[in-house]
């Protein structure tokens, strides 16, 4: 039996964890926008696209082995799943923001008995009943940030990313009841043969990651300066320096690097003399 993967179906989501798992390896069968479930040509899977929200509840009840969702909407709904991995992707918090105008500055300036909307009630009511607060949750769907110029509600909890919705609704971000990003998860009973093969996908999705941060570079460099090329491109063993047929003054090095470091690598190449300079993205980094 294949393990049932749900991916969801929209959102933010979406296309992000359908690309990991493609880079991941998983030919998944692409249907267009409609498809509810795709094939996976290779590996022991099936793919189901549902909502965030639903995959929780469907992988907890076990009608899904595994699933790609918020971490946020595991918090809300009831844990009862199991972590497999962090998918490093769709990270945001759920934040109490307050009107800029509200005089409110800090937690303990909350007054008992104001009003919050959030479509997130059970962290909410949670995280207040921790702090010793009585509030009055309102329970919406969506859009909680309209909700105190409203006047439905006197502050917010909602997820929060770069912060320009708070901003341009003029609230302000007062505290952070949890942090939030997209995790792969599994049901509590599943086989243990489907855990290893999960296990497995975890382990193929971090080698994504890895490779995420990372470039291919390969440059022929003059042998007389290769020496000075160790010192600034150490790599992970240092750079692989192979020989170029009927050359003896110029080597070829390949060697994996962290982005980041591109810019100044590529130009401290040149004034060494380099040349035939290729930068090539990589899929995996399986150690
Ligand atoms: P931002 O303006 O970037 O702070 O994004 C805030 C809006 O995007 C809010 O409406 C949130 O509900 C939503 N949002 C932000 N990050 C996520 C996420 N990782 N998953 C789902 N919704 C999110």
């Amino acid at each position: 039996m294949p393990i049932k993967l749900a991916v969801p179906n929209k959102g933010r989501l979406n296309e992000r964890s359908l690309e990991m798992l493609k880079r991941a390896g998983l030919e998944i069968e692409n249907g267009g926008d409609r498809l509810l479930f795709a094939s996976v040509k290779n590996g022991n899977f099936s793919v189901l696209f549902l909502r965030a929200q639903d995959i929780v509840r469907f992988v907890q009840t076990g009608a899904v082995d595994a699933g790609i969702t918020g971490w946020d909407l595991v918090l809300e709904n009831g844990n009862g799943v199991e972590l497999v991995r962090e998918m490093g992707f769709g990270k945001c918090r759920l934040s109490v923001a307050v009107p800029e105008s509200s005089g409110i500055n800090s937690l303990e300036d909350i007054a008992d008995g104001s009003r919050v909307a959030t479509s997130f009630p059970n962290m909410t009511k949670q995280f207040f009943e921790s702090i010793g607060k009585k509030v009055e949750i309102a329970v919406i769907s969506g859009a909680a940030e309209v909700m105190p110029r409203m006047g439905v509600a006197d502050f917010i909890t909602d997820l929060v990313s770069s912060g320009s919705t708070l901003k341009s609704n003029n609230l302000r971000e007062l505290a952070v009841i949890s942090e939030s990003q997209a995790v792969l998860i599994a049901s509590k009973n599943l086989h243990s043969e489907k855990m290893k093969e999960l296990e497995e996908l975890a382990n193929a999705l971090e080698s994504v990651e890895i490779a995420e941060h990372k470039k291919y570079l390969m440059a022929d460099v003059p042998v007389a300066v290769l020496d000075e090329v160790r010192t600034f491109l150490p790599g992970i063993d240092g750079p692989t320096v192979m020989n170029i047929a009927g050359r003896d003054d110029v080597v070829a090095i390949h060697v994996v690097i962290d982005k980041s470091q591109i810019y100044n690598t590529v130009n401290k190449l040149k004034k060494l003399g380099a040349s035939g300079i290729l930068i090539v993205p990589i899929d995996r980094m399986v150690p």
